[in-house]
């Protein structure tokens, strides 16, 4: 079969669209060790998407990009309270990082063009098909940086504070510890929309001079990331509210059955359970929006 990225013949691995440096954190920190994830929520499950896409060589490529993107960024951001707390710019990056996004981003687009953007014109096909090749050549070092299909990166954290109204109950939680790879066609602009618990990367395959996006985007060499001073457009808040909501409605397909494991589970695992990033942030959502509609560990 031929492997997505270097387009020779070859024997395909299951390679994973999320990295799974990502799910093993989420699982590390959940109350009970297991995950559920988005329409499977009545199936636990070890591990994320991985569809044959990349030969070894390719595999070895992209782990070149994320073992110091782990490393370096993704387990310091999420380990280190006090550096979440600070002002900013919480990291200094290098080459991988922007080589990394690039990585995740033609991923997440490899895959979901593979299953057919049906929905997306004959225009933001075509934009699709152009963002793909960019980043691929980006990657494969045939070219320099990744033109106008930017690639930017948020650091998230619960949120200190906040003066919007009707957010989700259980938005920090989001915020923090869901995984969503997906392609997004707002009224403006078509990007990836990879959320990796507290990182989000955003790959433009358009984007629109009218969006201000500051403060977020990667630069190849080397720059700055993450802190407070950074400025998004509204609609990609609205957009991340009906996610967390969409999450809260698959959480209440939940079986009794399934519902019932759970709570055994976490009996069997008290210590741990109560010692866990995800029951800590579920308390916090419940501080900050009161109970929620849906009993919603993991
Ligand atoms: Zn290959």
């Amino acid at each position: 079969m031929q492997c997505a990225l270097c387009q020779q013949e070859r024997a395909l691995c299951d390679s994973h669209i999320i990295p799974s440096f990502v799910y093993a954190w989420l699982k590390e920190t959940s109350a009970t060790g297991y995950m559920r994830l988005g329409r499977e929520i009545n199936r636990r499950v070890q591990d994320g998407l991985k569809p044959k896409l990349l030969c070894e060589e390719c595999e070895k490529r992209f782990s070149q990009f994320e073992k110091p993107f782990a490393a370096n960024l993704f387990y310091p951001l999420h380990k280190d309270d006090a550096l979440r707390l600070s002002p900013g710019p919480w990291f200094r990056y290098e080459s991988w990082c922007m080589k990394f996004v690039a990585s995740v981003s033609w991923r997440v687009l490899t895959f979901f063009s593979q299953l057919g953007l049906k929905n997306f014109t004959e225009e933001q096909q075509r934009a699709t098909k152009v963002a793909l090749s960019t980043w691929r050549s980006f990657l494969l070092g045939e070219s320099e940086n990744p033109r106008a299909h930017e690639l930017h990166m948020i650091l998230l954290d619960r949120m200190a504070d906040h003066t919007f109204s009707n957010l989700p109950k259980n938005f920090n939680r989001y915020l923090v510890r869901s995984i969503e790879p997906d392609v997004v066609r707002g009224k403006e602009s078509i990007f990836v929309y990879a959320k990796m618990c507290r990182v989000l990367i955003i790959g433009f395959i358009q984007k629109s001079p009218n969006e201000k996006w500051r403060g977020t985007k990667l630069h190849v060499r080397k720059g700055e990331i993450g802190g407070l001073n950074y400025e998004l457009p509204s609609q990609l808040l609205k957009n991340m509210c009906d996610r967390a909501q969409r999450l809260i409605e698959l959480e209440t397909k939940l079986s009794p059955r399934q519902r019932q494991k759970i709570d055994d589970e976490f009996e069997k695992q008290k210590e741990r359970a109560l010692n866990s990033e995800c029951l800590s942030i579920s308390l916090y959502d419940y501080e900050m929006f009161g109970p929620p509609d849906v009993d919603s560990k993991e």
